[in-house]
């Protein structure tokens, strides 16, 4: 039986092991198909406190694992399948098979990235389709690439793909953006990023080797162009991954889970982290969460 099991291994699931493993429970931390989370999937982490240079998003999530590590946190790679909530210890089954017990669990599931869901883009995804300029911006040197989306991760995704485009052309449906001021006025500055207002996407258009361009449509004129590009970033924000806790947990519209603080409406049950954060979802805030949930199990382990 363990104390703690955290499921997820991202900003909030690490803090939270850092802090049981420093409690001396021996936490279990699961990691899932993202190992790192989001921040993995980011170039530099620039407003993560310590950092007065910035930081590689991969080697602050490595660096944290290795913290919690370091004070007897076990790691377990794998997918939850099922949780089974309504009985004490908790029951967390790992890849349809092994039933892991627990006192109390931490959920860090935190949230994917979404895409537009058209059939194009998703026979697509793997051959010039991504949700990650991160982890695929290298494959487009000196072509161009559309970023779809007008929020600070699309702003984001497109300022690091100038370091390998000939051109980046963000796509978005409105004529004003969700981005910070800030990543806003970067955008606007670089040469090499264009901006096609007020149109959608319509069709990601391909050969045999792949994504040749894009089909859009400006949804003021109802004209359809074309623009060429070889890489499809979808930018358009992220899904809590939360199915899995529906049966036991309320969640809101969008899927995020519900919670009090970090207390879910299951005693010994906590969130951390992007899974129940729309407002803030940034790492400090998932790591601060994450504190949180990990001081309230070892609360609950103590009075129980
Ligand atoms: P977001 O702020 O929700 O922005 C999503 C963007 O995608 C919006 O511009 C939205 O358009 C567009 N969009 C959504 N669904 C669409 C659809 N079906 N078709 C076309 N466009 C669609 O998501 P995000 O950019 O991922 O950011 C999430 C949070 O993380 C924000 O709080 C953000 O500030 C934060 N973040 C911070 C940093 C940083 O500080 N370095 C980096 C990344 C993210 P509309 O504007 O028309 O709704």
């Amino acid at each position: 039986m363990e104390n703690v099991v955290i499921i997820g291994a991202g900003a909030a699931g690490l803090t939270a092991a850092i802090y049981t493993a420093r409690a001396n429970l021996s936490p279990l931390v699961i990691e899932g198909m993202q190992p790192g989370g989001q921040l993995t999937t980011t170039s530099d982490v620039e407003n993560y406190p310590g950092f007065p240079h910035g930081i590689d998003g991969t080697k602050l999530m490595d660096d944290m694992r290795e913290q919690a590590e370091r004070f007897g946190t076990k790691c377990k790679f794998g997918e939850v399948t099922n949780v089974i909530f309504d009985s004490s210890p908790f029951t967390i089954e790992l890849n349809g098979e092994e039933a892991i017990k627990s006192k109390t669990v931490i959920i860090a599931t935190g949230a994917t990235a979404k895409y537009l869901g058209i059939k194009s883009e998703q026979r697509l995804i793997g051959k010039g389709v991504s949700a990650c300029a991160t982890c695929d911006g290298a494959f487009y040197r000196d072509v161009p690439v559309v970023v779809v989306g007008g929020g600070d991760t699309a702003f984001e995704e497109a300022i690091f793909l100038t370091k390998f485009a000939s051109k980046v052309t963000i796509i978005h449906r409105r004529d004003e953006f969700r981005a910070s001021k800030i990543m806003a006025d970067r955008v606007f500055e670089n040469e090499k990023i264009d901006i096609q207002w007020n149109c959608v996407v319509d069709e990601v258009l391909d050969d045999e080797m792949g994504v040749i361009g894009v089909k859009i449509k400006n949804m003021l004129t109802n004209e359809i162009s074309e623009i060429e590009c070889k890489g499809y970033f979808s930018a358009i924000g992220h899904k809590p991954n939360t199915d899995i806790f529906l049966k036991y947990l309320e969640t809101d519209n969008v899927g995020y889970l519900i919670a009090d603080g970090v207390k879910t409406s299951i005693p010994g049950v906590y969130a951390a982290g992007d899974v129940a954060d729309k407002i803030y979802r940034q790492a400090v805030t998932a790591a601060g969460t994450g504190c949180a949930a990990a001081l309230e199990a070892e609360r609950f382990i103590e009075n129980n």
